[in-house]
């Protein structure tokens, strides 16, 4: 299957996907996470991405659509894959829709993930993430069991350089502009499900298996 997962800056987009791609055992990338890895390891990519991503902006659509097309591409061999963060901007859906089509493919499903906007400043102040693995976690909802420090892989925690206010607000802004028309894009495609992102993370996680199931047995 090949899944989008929509939905703005801490919807908890990175979250569902880890799991989603455990329960479906289907390959899966973040567009963010690819970004930052670029600018760890300060290819070309990441240092031109790196003055954008600080500042809460899209980082352009064509170095963008370069670097997802590749990753997608290293998975042909796969049946499917999971996006999160990506497309973010109407010329990548397309490029997304035109790449596929020309492999006699295409989307099967675009998962819509929708929490309030004062939930989502919540969420953004106090999360912290872990350099290694990527993992979230929040200093107050979902605090890690020694503080500083992954559970899973023991790597080091931090706040991103992204999730300050003023970088929150531009983020928010730019989704707003940019990303939300993508709804009624895959909508008026009949691709997309709904799926309430607030609740617990089990649940919200039910939900979604729970709207790719349904959409694949209409
Ligand atoms: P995320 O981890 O998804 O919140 O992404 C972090 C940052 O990476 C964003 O604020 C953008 O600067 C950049 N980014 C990630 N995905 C995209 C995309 N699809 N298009 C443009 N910029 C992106």
């Amino acid at each position: 299957m090949r899944v989008i997962l929509l939905g703005p800056p801490g919807a908890g987009k990175g979250t569902q996907v880890s799991k989603l791609t455990v329960a479906i055992n289907t390959p899966s990338v973040s567009s963010g996470d690819l970004f930052r890895q670029h600018q760890k390891d300060q290819t070309d990519i990441g240092i031109q991405a790196q003055n954008y991503m600080k500042r809460g902006l899209l980082v352009p659509d064509d170095l963008t659509i370069k670097m997802v097309m590749e990753w997608i591409d290293s998975y042909t061999d796969s049946d499917g894959f999971l996006l999160d963060g990506f497309p973010r901007t109407y010329p990548q859906a397309v490029a997304l829709d035109e790449a596929l089509r020309q492999n006699n493919e295409g989307i099967d499903r675009v998962l819509n993930l929708k929490v309030g906007i004062d939930e989502l400043i919540n969420r953004l102040s106090g999360r912290i993430i872990c350099r290694n693995c990527q993992r979230s976690y929040h200093l107050t909802y979902a605090p890690p069991i020694s503080p500083g420090v992954c559970n899973e892989c023991e790597g080091e925690l931090y706040e991103r350089e992204d999730d300050n206010r003023d970088a929150v607000q531009k983020r928010l802004e730019v989704y707003f502009d940019e990303t939300e028309p993508l709804i009624n894009y895959y909508s008026q495609k009949g691709l997309l499900t709904e799926i309430s992102g607030t609740g617990s993370i089990e649940v919200v996680a039910a939900s979604i298996l729970d709207g790719l199931v349904n959409s694949t047995s209409k």
